[in-house]
């Protein structure tokens, strides 16, 4: 093969450099012996992976290394997005944004092939982990907080279901391709399956947090004090209880029931009044464009009210 490739290379006036020349036998069994290849009698370098269009590819195709990089790359990019954050003013929607642009495209980059890593929890594991540092970050919400509901209140997509989904384009394009189904066919289904997710996003919205009603994208309610409220971990007793730090678990403001951001947010007699102008008679809290302000401090209000009453 090293002879054709130089006779390839002599008849095409290609150059190889030999240095930069590496070969990689792709192969699921372990090689006994690895032949020795020469171009022009330099002997060609053996490696375990290669890099190539952007993609590093390993010789047992576990794409191991791949999803390693990715990891790095995006802890990289959290980094230079959080000093960038701590210079301006913070905030959910630009973080957001910075990761859709930044970080999303990195890791669905080529996912139509290396995918196929994800069957291995190990690696899915990973890719979750690092959408989920993202989503943290974005809504500066607690470790404890659930990946569903950070997922519902950025309006992103499960990562690694995003991942599967361009796996399964990528094949039913390729059938199509095949049984020669025409380019409006094919555009028909893709711009059918977009709306299919996006459909999926709003059914998420509402059975995440059923008894809200919520006319304004949830991301611009995520601060430090609403994303405690609307995660459920916080301040709150019942996730001090949590982290097993001993704690009344009884609410410290009116003491009548279990205190969580549900008691809270619906119920507490301490919070009547500035409750009222967000319910209504079916117990269902109203945030929307002309409210969120007054929203995002009454949010705030309760997690002070409840530091402060523990201090004292
Ligand atoms: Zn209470």
């Amino acid at each position: 093969m090293a002879d054709e490739l130089a006779l390839w290379s002599a008849w095409q006036n290609v150059h190889f450099n030999h240095s930069k020349t590496k070969v990689m036998f792709v192969h699921k069994k372990r090689l006994i012996t690895t032949p020795i290849l020469k171009i022009d009698d330099h002997v060609l370098e053996f490696s375990d992976n290669l890099k190539y269009l952007g993609v590093i590819i390993d010789k047992k195709l576990t794409w191991k290394n791949h999803v390693d990089s990715l990891v790095g790359k995006s802890l990289s990019i959290k980094h230079q997005i959080t000093i960038l954050m701590n210079r301006s003013r913070s905030n959910a929607k630009l973080k957001n944004c910075l990761y859709k642009a930044l970080v999303e495209p990195k890791i669905l980059y080529a996912s139509e092939i290396w995918g196929s890593a994800l069957s291995k929890k190990t690696y899915k594991d990973k890719v979750a982990q690092i959408q989920r540092n993202f989503l943290k970050m974005i809504t500066s919400a607690r470790q404890t907080a659930s990946s569903k509901k950070l997922l519902t209140i950025t309006g992103q997509m499960n990562i690694t279901d995003k991942i599967n989904f361009r796996m399964e384009c990528y094949q039913k394009k390729k059938e199509m391709i095949q049984n020669n189904v025409s380019i409006n066919e094919m555009n028909i289904w893709k711009k059918q399956q977009k709306l299919h997710h996006k459909n999926y996003i709003k059914e998420e919205q509402k059975n995440t947090f059923p008894s809200y009603c919520i006319k304004t994208e949830l991301i611009e309610l995520a601060d430090r004090y609403s994303t405690q409220i609307l995660t459920g971990h916080g301040v709150f007793a019942t996730t001090a209880i949590m982290m097993n730090k001993p704690i009344d678990i009884m609410c410290c403001l009116c003491k009548q029931e279990i205190e969580n951001a549900e008691h809270l947010m619906f119920r507490c007699t301490s919070l009547n009044t500035q409750r009222s102008i967000f319910i209504d008679q079916n117990q269902v809290i109203h945030v929307k464009v002309s409210n969120l302000m007054k929203f995002k401090n009454f949010c705030k209000t309760i997690i002070q009210k409840i530091l402060s009453t523990r201090r004292s």
